[in-house]
């Protein structure tokens, strides 16, 4: 019989797929012109890269005794990290605490119910001295006893994980022929354990972040960005400010228009921080297309989540007017009156 003991033997091990018609032709096929390969992460059991540090975090807080059997798993998160270690939790039989602003939408608070976690919602009209502000209450939750916080943002564990497996599974999956390695930067786990793994294997190999503009990663000073779940207003622990040899700095409306081809041309209904990772990694492609360096580069771009999470902002054009940007195609309802 085939089968798995748990959903959790499924995480990672996510595929290439090659990219195609959204590169508008600057991407070849093997030998002609950069190759764009996919690391589709929404195909991982909780739809997204943050099932990886999930499960590191909390294997490694098992083995030192930091997260007790019964144990409860408090975060100040909302999104996707929140969902593995929901995931996670569930399976080992941990209690979870999700500490959450109000600004928070009710559907992304009731996925975290739906896995059987506890969701405590913090009014973001506070000061963060404040007892109910978000900071105050996860502090407080989590020096409760039994009680562990897995933090993302200094947790070794988060890049750790890519440095012990996705960055192993690009380097076998291409064969070693990787040349560039794009990706978005949000705790900066995913680039400094994946960079550093390809760089100890070929120090040849290009790391480049894909970053909102107005982000510290691009230079900038935390101006607001709509992406979601990349870009930052500080440096985390977590982000190893050695191993990305570039950054491509991408405007909101760039990295919407991009989501929405890849949905339309590529079939991969992915959020926003894809798209915008997409679109420099495309970028770079059309950069060094009919240059020795473009003809045997094979470029990874790794796509974090689906598009399922942003279906009433990314994927809804009334949602996209609003800020003025444009779907980048037709209309595609009709009303009956027009049928
Ligand atoms: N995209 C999305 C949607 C995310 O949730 C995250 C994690 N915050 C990232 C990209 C960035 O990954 P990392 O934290 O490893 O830098």
């Amino acid at each position: 019989m085939e089968y798995v003991e748990s959903l959790l033997d499924l995480i990672g091990n996510t595929p290439l797929v090659r990219l195609d018609r959204s590169l508008d032709g600057a991407g070849g096929r093997e030998g002609s012109g950069p190759l764009v390969l996919a690391k589709v992460e929404y195909l991982n059991p909780g739809g997204s890269v943050k099932d990886r540090i999930a499960a590191r975090m909390i294997e490694a807080a098992e083995e030192s005794g930091a997260l007790q059997p019964g144990g409860t798993i408090v975060e100040p998160t909302s999104g996707n990290t929140g969902v593995g270690l929901a995931m996670v939790a569930q399976q080992k039989g941990y209690k979870c605490v999700f500490v959450c602003p109000d600004k928070v939408s009710e559907d992304k608070r009731n996925v975290l119910k739906a896995y059987g976690a506890e969701v405590v919602v913090c009014p973001t009209a506070v000061a963060p001295e404040h007892p109910d502000s978000y900071y105050n209450v996860s502090d407080r939750l989590a020096s409760q006893p039994g009680a562990w916080k897995p933090d993302q943002y200094s947790n070794p564990h988060n890049p750790r994980s890519h440095y012990e497996e996705t960055g192993p599974e690009i380097w076998r999956q291409t064969e070693g022929r990787i040349t560039h390695f794009v990706t978005g930067m949000g705790t900066g786990g995913t680039i400094s354990g994946v960079g550093r793994y390809l760089k100890e294997q070929n120090p040849d190999i290009k790391v480049i972040g894909a970053d909102p503009a107005g982000s510290v990663y691009s230079g900038g000073t935390g101006r607001p960005y709509l992406v979601e779940g990349v870009g930052e207003d500080f440096w985390p622990d977590t982000y190893d400010r050695s191993v990305a040899d570039r950054v491509i700095e991408v405007s909101d409306a760039d990295s919407f228009a991009f989501t929405r081809r890849l949905a339309r041309e590529e079939a991969m209904l992915v959020g926003g921080s894809s798209g915008m990772a997409a679109f420099a990694a495309a970028q770079l492609a059309k950069e060094i297309a009919g240059t020795p360096e473009g003809d045997d580069a094979v470029i990874v771009v790794l796509l974090p989540d689906s598009g399922r999470g942003y279906l009433t902002k990314v994927f809804n054009d009334d949602w996209l007017a609003q800020y003025g940007f444009s779907t980048g195609q037709a209309p595609t309802t009709r009303t009956v009156g027009e049928v």
